[in-house]
C-alpha cells in the first residue's frame, strides 16, 4: 500500500476537462516533482491533494484511507505557495506559530516549536521582525517555517521559488533538498523548471494537458523519455 495513492483522478471545471485520469503512487519519503507546461493541471492536482479543489472522479488514498471528502484542516498536509501570504501585522514568530495557536497548542510549546523551525531555516534573528522588513528569500523561508512547524505527514509545494532571483533560487533549492534529507518527509513539489526538477526529485512526473506522460527517476525521464514531448520538455539529448 502506498502512502498517497492518486487513483484515476479527474477534474472538470464546467465543460473543461482539466485532469484526465491521473494515476500516481507516492511512497513515504518520496520527493515527487510534478513538471509540465503552464496550464497542464499541476496546481489543480496539488490543490486536490490539499483539499482546496474537489475531485470530479477517482480517489485519493492516504495510508489506504479515502480522503476525497476530508476537510483540508483535517488533513495532515501543509502547503507552501508561490506567493507567501504572510500576515503583515504579525511578527515572523507570530506568523510561524499562528497555525499552532489556532490548534490551541500552549504558548510554551508553541515557542519551542517556532524556535526549532527558525533554527532549521536559519531565521532565528528575524523572529521579531514584520514581513515588510524581510527580503523575498527571507519571506519564503518564513512561509516554509509556517508549513514545517506543524510537522505534517506530507508537504506540498507549488512553485515556491519562482518569485526569487536566480542566485537565491539555487540556494533555496539546496536548502529544500537538505531539509528533505534531514527530515525524511514526503514531498510533492510543483515546478516548471526542469533543472529544479532534476536536482530535487526522487521521482519526476511529467504532465501535459491533464495527462501523465511519464513517471520515473530523474535519470530515467531524462535518459529514456517515453515520447518526444518528454524529451523536448526535459531537454534530453537526441
Ligand atoms: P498549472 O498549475 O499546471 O499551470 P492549473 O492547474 O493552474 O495549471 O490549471 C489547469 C487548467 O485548469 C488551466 O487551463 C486553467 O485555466 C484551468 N483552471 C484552473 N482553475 C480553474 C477554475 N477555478 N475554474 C476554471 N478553470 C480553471
Ligand atoms: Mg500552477
Amino acid at each position: 500500500m502506498s502512502f498517497l495513492h492518486i487513483n484515476n483522478v479527474h477534474k472538470r471545471f464546467g465543460e473543461t476537462h482539466v485532469l484526465k485520469g491521473i494515476d500516481i503512487a507516492i511512497e513515504q519519503g518520496d520527493f515527487l516533482v510534478l513538471v509540465g507546461p503552464s496550464g497542464c493541471g499541476k496546481s489543480t492536482l496539488l490543490n486536490m491533494i490539499a483539499g482546496l479543489d474537489s475531485i470530479s472522479e477517482g480517489e485519493l488514498l492516504l495510508d489506504g484511507r479515502c480522503i476525497n471528502d476530508l476537510h483540508p484542516s483535517r488533513r495532515d498536509i501543509a502547503m507552501v505557495f508561490q506567493s507567501y501570504a504572510l500576515y503583515p501585522s504579525m511578527t515572523v514568530a507570530g506568523n510561524i506559530g499562528f497555525g499552532l495557536e489556532m490548534r490551541k497548542v500552549p504558548r510554551k510549546e508553541r515557542r519551542e516549536a517556532v524556535d526549532r523551525v527558525a533554527r532549521l531555516l536559519q531565521i532565528e534573528n528575524l523572529l521579531e521582525r514584520k514581513p515588510g522588513q524581510l527580503s523575498g528569500g527571507q519571506r519564503q523561508r518564513v512561509a516554509m517555517g509556517r508549513a514545517l512547524v506543524r510537522d505534517p505527514q506530507l508537504f506540498l509545494f507549488d512553485e515556491p521559488l519562482s518569485n526569487l532571483d536566480a542566485k537565491l533560487r539555487v540556494d533555496m533549492r539546496t536548502e529544500i533538498k537538505q531539509l528533505h534529507q534531514r527530515l525524511g518527509t514526503t514531498i510533492v513539489y510543483v515546478t516548471h523548471d526542469q533543472i529544479e526538477a532534476m536536482t530535487l526529485a526522487s521521482r519526476i512526473a511529467v504532465m501535459r494537458g491533464g495527462e501523465l506522460q511519464q513517471l520515473g527517476t530523474p535519470q530515467a525521464v531524462y535518459d529514456d523519455p517515453n515520447n518526444l514531448f518528454v524529451a523536448g520538455f526535459m531537454g534530453s539529448p537526441s
